[in-house]
């Protein structure tokens, strides 16, 4: 019986795990033998900013300097000085290809490799890497979505290097590839991929913050840069348990599997004790990234069982992004040496906590001030002026998000992510913000205009503001179910999904902040002109725009039933799918917004538009259609089997005169086959009929609204199957199976 063959496989992955031990690997070590610190090999595959000093002449290495800053293309000379060293550097370590490494619009990064192999005039073999090689390559662009900005027939794009991240070398089992971070565009100059409008955005958002920082003084100000630093979550599974279903091969997520009696309801997995396969993991993951120069810094377990998560140290948004998509990238690879698959979807379980990627992001000044470098914009200062700055720019971020809370869930959508949000364990579908007690105090005063002298003592001690820091860097002050929290000098914007570059979801947030920054440097102009004192022009700014941002303040628990309502009443939307979250890309609103800072032409925009909704439908088709075969392949000839060996048993005893108490199960099977084959025709019909419509934003409609419930209707059924029918011939492992690792 084919079945039992699938259940036997269960038992033979459940004996093979059960009897793994830690995988221990070699660490990095001296001459001698002695593990090294990670100080001593970090970054030893990179090529960054000091080792182009070193390798390159004083006048190339500024002039590469100049070009980082000002996001302009380097010359041809200093790209085929920059391409001699890098090859020289590359070489010497065993590298022999190289390739344009990008982030098209899906999927998470790409590649084509290149040997450095050459051959000379007189046919002899040559390592060759040319200054054109390094600054543009031309991938096959027509198998990357374009989302219709490109007809086929003029399938052309390149790739540019993007020097302000650094060039890696990419170890694998027998391949070493020197990978150059590029961006993909087409030949009109359109953004293929994600990097392009990200770069686009922190060059906006700069703009719009220097220019309000000389607005109010701070001349010495340079570039103001997003800073980013992602929480990733993930989860553990055996490969062995993977294999065996079909859902998690296919999907990525489980789509049937009965809740076990212990969750995570005990709490005790949470920064408990690591699993020591999982830590044996970690700390070969951890290595690798070392030496791509990504600073991981925490590691921990998470609510979930088999739940994890690791954190680097903050970096410039652009370098974030690039090393988060190499995070999850070794996650993934160095996971299966450990026999693991690492799931980064939202959502693998139901009824356990999903995994999502918070994002910290603040905002970093350079400056010729020597104090002033590196600052952090919303870090609560010690005198009146830093406070009035770090009002301004809250109340700016307020506004933009205020104004743009629908653009927000739009970067932040996904098949996955819908079913993270609103899911009791994530922030709701409904964007708001958490300040935490005080400011909210500060912020209320303000905008009840307390009676103030407009000399700055006076005013301090009557606002609190010179309290600030210290209360305000207070974790205790914490609100884990906003979307979108302020954390005593960041903000942390955590309904972004595990599995999607925060790239767009960061372009977006830089965005609406620029306009919040911009409408506040505007009517401070005004201001200035007609207020007493500066202090005055800026307390009456900040009033008004606290007013009107008052909206998207919210302290409450974000999971509760009274938000939803109160947030309704508030007119900030609730988008709790992907298609409807996705409209909000093509609102004029939107529009005004992306085009007018340059970030996405209205193009641009509507093919992320398109490219997005043609891949969510793809991917709840395809779980869709795995799970209908998952039930006909598997669970009903499962269950058939049960049904024959109960009425075997049953005739038996019957032949013996005995009672049959059998009869019921035997009978509750029947009803369970029964229900099971009425809702899969129904949903087999949605999905016939969501192949029938034309438009995708008529499938993804039939998908939501159909096919989606009635696969939860469905997936009930089926996980009553599994708890209520042997184990033995049950053909998935099951969830207690696949998540305590021991
Ligand atoms: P928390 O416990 O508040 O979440 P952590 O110190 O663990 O804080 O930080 C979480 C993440 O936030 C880390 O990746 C950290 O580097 C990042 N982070 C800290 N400060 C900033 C900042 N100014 N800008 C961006 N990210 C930051
Ligand atoms: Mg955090």
């Amino acid at each position: 019986m084919s079945h039992i063959g699938h259940a036997q496989a269960r038992f033979n992955a459940l004996k093979m795990v059960g009897s793994r031990l830690p995988i221990k690997v070699k660490r990095p070590q001296n001459k001698n033998g002695q593990d090294l610190k990670i100080s001593d090999f970090y970054g030893v595959n990179i090529f960054d900013l000091k080792k182009m000093k070193e390798k390159l002449s004083k006048d190339i290495f500024q002039r590469l300097e100049e070009s980082i800053e000002s996001g302009k293309k380097t010359d041809k000379e200093t790209a085929n000085e920059v391409a001699i060293a890098v090859k020289e550097w590359a070489i010497e370590k065993g590298v022999t290809h190289f390739c344009h490494w990008f982030q098209p619009l899906t999927g998470l990064t790409a590649e084509k490799h290149d040997a450095f192999l050459s051959l000379d005039a007189q046919g002899n073999p040559i390592e060759k890497l040319s200054g054109t090689q390094l600054i543009q390559s031309e991938p096959d662009a027509s198998s990357f979505p374009s989302g219709g900005m490109r007809t086929t027939f003029e399938a052309r794009g390149y790739t540019a290097w993007d020097p302000s991240s650094p060039i890696f070398i990419m170890e694998s089992t027998n391949t070493k590839t020197l990978c150059i971070p590029s961006l993909f565009i087409s030949y009109h100059g359109d953004a293929l991929d994600k990097k392009t409008v990200l770069l686009r955005s922190i060059e906006a958002i700069s703009k719009e913050a220097c220019e309000l920082l000389h607005l109010i003084g701070e001349s010495h100000v340079k570039r103001v840069n997003p800073t980013l630093g992602t929480e990733q979550e993930y989860f553990l599974i055996d490969r062995e348990f993977y294999q065996l279903r079909p859902d998690l091969l296919m999907a990525r997520r489980t789509l049937q599997g009965s809740t076990p009696a212990r969750g995570q309801q005990l709490e005790d997995h949470y920064f408990g004790s690591i699993p020591a396969r999982a830590q044996a993991f970690m700390g070969e993951a951890e290595c690798e990234l070392y030496r791509l120069g990504v600073p991981v810094k925490t590691r921990h377990n998470e609510v979930a069982p088999s739940q994890f998560e690791t954190a680097p140290i903050f970096e410039e948004a652009n370098k974030a992004v690039d090393h988060n998509a190499l995070t999850m990238d070794i996650l993934k690879k160095v996971a299966r040496r450990h026999h693991f698959e690492c799931l980064l979807h939202e959502k693998p379980f139901a009824n356990l906590n999903g995994n999502g990627k918070h994002c910290n992001w603040s905002l970093e000044v350079k400056s010729s001030n020597e104090k002033e470098n590196g600052s952090n914009l919303l870090e609560p200062g010690d005198t009146p002026q830093r406070n009035l700055q770090f009002l301004l720019f809250l109340v700016s971020i307020l506004k933009g998000v205020h104004q743009h809370s629908g653009l927000l869930r739009a970067g932040i959508t996904s098949a996955g992510n819908d079913h993270r949000l609103g899911g009791n364990e994530a922030p709701p579908a409904i964007i708001s913000v958490f300040l935490g007690q005080l400011l909210n105090k500060v912020l209320d005063k303000i905008e009840q205009g307390s009676k103030f002298d407009e000399s700055h003592d006076q005013l301090v001690i009557e606002l609190g503001v010179s309290k600030i820091p210290l209360v305000a860097k207070d974790n205790t002050d914490r609100n884990r179910t906003s979307p979108f929290a302020f954390t005593g000098n960041k903000f942390e914007f955590r309904a972004v999904g595990s599995a999607m570059s925060p790239a767009i979801p960061i372009t977006f947030l830089n965005a609406a902040v620029a306009e919040g920054i911009r409408d506040i440097r505007i009517a401070l102009e005004t201001k200035f002109k007609k207020s007493k004192t500066k202090e005055g022009a800026i307390f009456e700014v900040l009033k008004e725009a606290i007013a009107e941002s008052k909206s998207i303040r919210f302290e409450g628990n974000n999971y509760s039933d009274d938000w939803k309502k109160e947030a309704k009443k508030r007119g900030l939307p609730n988008l709790t799918t992907t298609p409807e979250a996705l409209s909000q890309l093509m609102t004029e609103k939107s529009k005004k917004l992306l085009s007018g800072l340059k970030i996405f032409s209205e193009a641009e925009l509507e093919s992320r538009f398109n490219v997005r909704i043609e891949r969510y439908n793809k991917q709840v088709l395809i779980e869709a259609q795995t799970f209908n075969e998952m039930i006909l392949n598997q669970i009903l000839p499962a269950v058939y089997d049960y049904r024959s060996i109960l009425i075997q048993t049953i005739d038996q005893a019957k032949r013996h005169s005995l009672r049959t108490p059998e009869e019921d199960i035997f009978k509750r099977m029947g009803d369970l086959i029964e229900l099971v084959e009425g809702k899969r025709k129904k949903f087999q019909s949605y999905l016939t009929q969501a192949a029938s419509v034309k438009s995708d934003t008529e499938v993804s409609r039939v998908l939501t609204d159909q096919v989606l419930p009635e696969m939860e209707n469905l997936r009930i059924h089926c996980d009553e199957l599994e708890s209520e029918m042997a184990d033995y011939l049950w053909p998935f492992p099951k969830y207690r199976e696949m998540l305590f690792l021991s």
